[in-house]
C-alpha cells in the first residue's frame, strides 16, 4: 500500500511522519504520474490559494478530480477545502478539487491570532488538535460527521473522502489518520 502525500505547498512533511509512524510507505506527490502511482492520498494543510494555483501550474486537477472518484483521500484544513463541493471565502479564479458534498469557509475563526488548540471527539473518542486559521463546516450533505467540536461538525467522511478542519498531525494525534489508513484495502 503506498500513500501519497500531495506535496506542492504546506506541511506535508508532518503528514509523512505520521503516516509512517502508523506503518504507511508514503510517497510524496508533485506530478500526475506519480498520483496514478499511489492507492491513496493525503492533501495536508497549508494554504488553499497557493495550493491551488500550485495545482493548476502542475496540471495536476484533471488527476485529481479523477482519483477523489475512487481512491481513499484525506484532506485537513487546507485540504478540506481543496475537497469542498462548496467554499465560502474562496480568491477570486481559485480552484477546487471537489468530492466532499460540504460547503467550508476560508478562515472562519479569523486570522493567524484566532488559531487554537482543542480536544474534539474523533468516533467517539477525546483528542487534542490543532486549528491553524482553520476552516469551518457550514453545511454537510451526502458526508457524515465524525467529529465534532462544542456540537460543530469539524471532521465528515463520504465514503473513500476524509476531511478535517484540524491539524492532528501537528498535535500527533493518531486517531483520523488511522481510520484513513483502515478505509485503504
Ligand atoms: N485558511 C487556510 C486556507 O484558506 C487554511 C489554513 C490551514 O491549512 N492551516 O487555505
Amino acid at each position: 500500500m503506498l500513500v501519497g502525500v500531495l506535496a506542492l505547498q504546506g506541511d506535508w512533511r508532518e503528514h509523512k511522519l505520521l503516516l509512517e509512524k502508523l506503518g504507511a510507505e508514503v510517497l510524496p506527490v508533485r506530478r500526475s504520474q506519480e498520483l496514478d502511482q499511489v492507492d491513496a492520498l493525503v492533501i495536508p494543510g497549508g494554504e488553499s490559494t497557493t495550493m491551488s494555483n500550485l495545482a493548476k501550474s502542475f496540471g495536476l486537477f484533471p488527476a485529481l478530480r479523477e482519483l477523489v472518484k475512487h481512491k481513499p483521500t484525506l484532506g485537513t484544513c487546507a485540504g478540506l477545502i481543496m475537497l469542498s463541493d462548496k467554499v465560502q471565502g474562496a480568491a477570486e479564479g481559485q480552484e477546487f478539487v471537489g468530492g466532499l458534498d460540504i460547503e467550508s469557509s476560508r478562515n472562519a475563526y479569523g486570522g493567524q491570532s484566532y488559531s487554537f488548540e482543542a480536544d474534539v471527539e474523533i468516533s467517539g473518542e477525546s483528542e487534542r488538535v490543532a486549528f491553524i486559521r482553520a476552516p469551518r463546516i457550514l453545511a454537510v450533505g451526502k458526508a457524515e460527521v465524525i467529529a465534532s467540536l462544542n456540537g460543530e461538525p469539524v471532521a465528515v467522511r463520504q465514503g473513500n473522502l476524509f476531511g478535517a478542519t484540524f491539524h492532528p498531525e501537528i498535535t500527533g494525534g493518531t486517531k483520523l489518520h488511522s481510520l484513513f489508513l483502515a478505509s485503504i484495502s
